[in-house]
Formats: structure tokens, C-alpha cells, sequence
């Protein structure tokens, strides 16, 4: 017997799949999704110079699908997934699991923090108000927790959830940020406004650094980000800011709310 690594073979299997997300891959259709709205300055460049599917966005995305369609299997895509929409032209697609409205994460994170991620709170906060439900769930697969470093010991995985409630004030305050984001993503769009009128995305979506291999935006050049261009302000440490722009653009709108997007954890 002789055995090989064939990476061939595995670029020929990688460019199925990205042939397959590609096909998969939402259209044009006039209408903001939450997806956009939640990080609108990557939603412009997307839509003014198309976004390119990389390696290690297909990384990313696999174990996502897995898991949500593992989901549907087991309880039917009717019971798995709700469409959101708030008026003129905001959309979204929650998950349910039955009748329990939720969020479904996967995550490579090796160490189960005490709180879920912002953005996964922010996503759902989103959801939540759109759907104007007072409660959910945060569920997130770490898939490769109690992992080691050095490899010694095999990685578990683990489900967790958080159980998210929600005030209609808080929802009230969140639906006024998507509106207002829609409005301003939609000026720029039509060149009425700037696109650095656009809040910034979250921090680590600029750029990452692991074990010295740089991944940064597609848009990095175009975009210039205030406070973390160039590369070595963004991945200076003291450099990394949290997209304060988000929370005065929401302070602009009259948002009473000390930090509208995030919802109550209890
Ligand atoms: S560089 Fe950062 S802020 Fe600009 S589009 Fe990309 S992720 Fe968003």
C-alpha cells in the first residue's frame, strides 16, 4: 500500500465547493439584508465591486452550513429557519429550533467564554427586534473546544447557550438603527453621501494576524479604515478599536439607549 497527500485532489474538492457556494449565493434584489446592515461599510464595497469568495471564507463557511443543515434534517426546514422583514426593504432569515427562536454560531474557539461574542448579540439584538420577539437563544458549537496547543489531546464538542431577553425599548432602539442604516447605506450607494459616512466594521474583520500569516478585508486599500490603517497601526495592540463610529452614528439618531445594540443578557 502506498499512501500520498494528493493536493490535487483537494483543490479540485476546494473548487467544487466554491463553485457551489458561488451558484448558492444571494442576487441582487433591491433589498438591505440584516447581513449588510450589520457591518454596512463591507456591504457598499461589496456591492460596488462584488466580493470575491477566498479560501478562507470557505474555511469559515463550511462548518455553518454543516451544522445548520444538520438542524433542518433533523427538524425540518420549516421548523429551522423563520424570514424576517421590516418595512420598506429590510430582510433577514432567523433560525428556530421548533418553536424556540435562536441564533446558531459555530466556533473554532478553543476556550468557552463567559459571554457570547458582541457581534453574535448584535446579529441576534437585530433579529429579535425585527421579529419583535422578546426572547431567544444564543447557540454556539465550539467544535474544537479543550483543544491543546501541542496537540496532545483530542478537541470535544461543545453546545452552549444564552438565553437573550430583550425590552420593547430596546427593540424600539435597535429597529431605529436599522432603518437609519439602511437609509445611509442606501445614500451612499447612490452617491449622495461618502462611503467613510459608513461606521466601521468590527475590528477584526479588517485584518487578522495568526502565527504570522496576515489576512486582511479585500477592501483593506480601498477603505482606508480610520484608526486601523495602515497594517501596522491595525495590528498594533493598543491600536485595536471597537467601532465607537457605530455607537456615535446610533447617538446621532437619537438613541436614548447608552449602547442600543446590545440587548439585556440573562
Ligand atoms: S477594511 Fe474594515 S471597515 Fe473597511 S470594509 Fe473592510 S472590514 Fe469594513
Amino acid at each position: 500500500m502506498k499512501i500520498e497527500r494528493d493536493e490535487k485532489f483537494a483543490t479540485m474538492l476546494y473548487k467544487k465547493i466554491e463553485a457551489h457556494m458561488v451558484d448558492g449565493s444571494r442576487q441582487p434584489d433591491g433589498k438591505f439584508h440584516v447581513s449588510e446592515l450589520l457591518n454596512p461599510r463591507l456591504a457598499y464595497f461589496s456591492r460596488k465591486y462584488g466580493k470575491k469568495l477566498t479560501k478562507t471564507d470557505i474555511g469559515f463557511f463550511i462548518p455553518g452550513i454543516a451544522f445548520h443543515e444538520f438542524i433542518q434534517k433533523v427538524l425540518g426546514k420549516e421548523m429551522a429557519e423563520v424570514k424576517l422583514s421590516l418595512p420598506p426593504d429590510i430582510e433577514g432569515t432567523a433560525d428556530m429550533v421548533g418553536l424556540y427562536f435562536s441564533e446558531i454560531k459555530t466556533s473554532r474557539k478553543w476556550t468557552i467564554p463567559a459571554d457570547p461574542e458582541p457581534h453574535y448579540v448584535e446579529q441576534f439584538g437585530k433579529y429579535l427586534a425585527i421579529a419583535n420577539r422578546k426572547e431567544g437563544h444564543i447557540i454556539v458549537i465550539y467544535f474544537t473546544a479543550n483543544r491543546t496547543w501541542n496537540g496532545t489531546k483530542a478537541s470535544t464538542l461543545e453546545i452552549v447557550t444564552w438565553k437573550v431577553t430583550t425590552t420593547s425599548k430596546d427593540r424600539n432602539y435597535i429597529k431605529i438603527g436599522l432603518v437609519s442604516t439602511r437609509n445611509l447605506l442606501n445614500a451612499v450607494v447612490n452617491d449622495k453621501e461618502k462611503f467613510n459616512s459608513l461606521p466601521l466594521c468590527w475590528d477584526w474583520m479588517c485584518g487578522q494576524e495568526f502565527k504570522g500569516e496576515v489576512r486582511l478585508c479585500q477592501f483593506y486599500e480601498k477603505c482606508q479604515p480610520e484608526g486601523r490603517y495602515p497594517e501596522s497601526i491595525l495590528f498594533a495592540k493598543e491600536a485595536k478599536i471597537k467601532p465607537k463610529k457605530m455607537v456615535e452614528f446610533f447617538k446621532k439618531e437619537k438613541c436614548a439607549s447608552k449602547n442600543p445594540r446590545i440587548p439585556t443578557i440573562v
